[in-house]
């Protein structure tokens, strides 16, 4: 399934997605509605002048504090039960990024990202290293037990049951944005597999593979089977498509096509095109999605 939007372009726009895999018709809905929400949030920053990279922040932001997502609130949890997040972000004017992994339980990983990014001095910060760089910029640890869900840990116990990790948990969460001046912004965010090894990282908190954004090519945020993803560097085919001329339907659907005729595997991406563009594909069941841009109504869908 692809989808792509209006073909001249927009002054600004933002398309975010909670996640590719299977889910009930019901809980879609509810997917829906977060990415609903974290579009509109997204929509109302950059309609009022506001930076892509806040945009696609506030955006995930929005979609970790959704207990039914698989980021933040909600995440998936590793085998011996504790919660351990991914997040990146990254900004396409000056290709600044920071991404945080296996991070214990900080309300909104997205932010530590944002506070990565913003400091500069390294891209990406693990486990308890990651923590520390946390709590020395402000961010306070939470009970895990405020941000494990019973739905985690049903999921959990059924990976337990199988005697593997679940790969299409759906619900990791990302956004890609472009702003009024033309600068381009991508954020993804995920607990990762459920019943995952404590210390497995996947493709969503490494630039070029979940995550990407670069002003002169595009913005990326990718969803799936993150071990699968790593191995193509997914966000990075999609944004050299977009780069040799590929209009962004066309990137999309090649770029989620590669990842199976290449590895053998299932997922998602969402695209923002340099000059304002969107585009989605998927080869799961479903997606979750919603998109803005600048005089358009809002579009969503799974
Ligand atoms: N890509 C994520 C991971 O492998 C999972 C997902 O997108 O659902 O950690």
């Amino acid at each position: 399934m692809s989808g792509s939007w209006r073909a001249g372009g927009a002054e600004w726009s933002v398309l975010v997605h909670g996640g590719a895999g299977q889910r009930s018709p019901e809980s879609l809905q509810v997917a829906i509605g977060s990415c609903e929400r974290a579009a509109g949030v997204a929509a109302e920053s950059l309609a009022e002048g506001g930076g892509a990279l806040d945009a696609v922040q506030r955006a995930v932001e929005v979609m970790e504090d959704t207990p039914e997502l698989n980021a933040g609130t909600g995440g998936a949890l590793c085998t011996d039960g504790s919660l351990e997040l991914d997040a990146s972000i990254m900004d396409g004017a000056g290709l600044r990024a920071g991404a945080v992994c296996a991070l214990p339980p900080f309300r909104n990983p997205i932010a530590v990202a944002r506070a990565v990014l913003e400091q500069g001095a390294h891209v990406l910060y693990a486990s308890a290293g990651a923590a520390a760089f946390a709590r020395a910029h402000g961010f306070e640890p939470v009970e895990p037990a405020t941000m494990i869900t019973g739905r985690a840990r049903t999921q959990l116990q059924r990976a337990i049951e199988r005697g593997k990790a679940q790969l299409w948990a759906g619900g990791t969460v990302g956004a890609v944005a472009r702003d009024r001046d033309g600068h381009l912004a991508a954020a993804t965010s995920t607990g990762g597999l459920p019943g995952q090894a404590p210390g497995r990282v996947g493709d969503s908190p490494i630039p070029g593979a979940g995550n990407l954004a670069d002003d002169g090519r595009g913005a990326c945020s990718v969803t799936g089977d993150g071990d699968a993803i790593l191995r193509v560097c997914l966000a990075s085919d999609a944004l050299a498509r977009l780069a040799a001329g590929d209009a962004p339907g066309e990137a999309a659907c090649a770029s989620i096509a590669l990842l199976e005729a290449r590895v053998g595997a299932l997922g998602g991406l969402i695209l923002a095109h340099p000059d304002g563009r969107l585009a989605l594909a998927r080869t799961t069941d479903c997606m979750s999605w919603a998109a803005r841009q600048a005089g358009d109504r809002a579009a969503s869908g799974g």
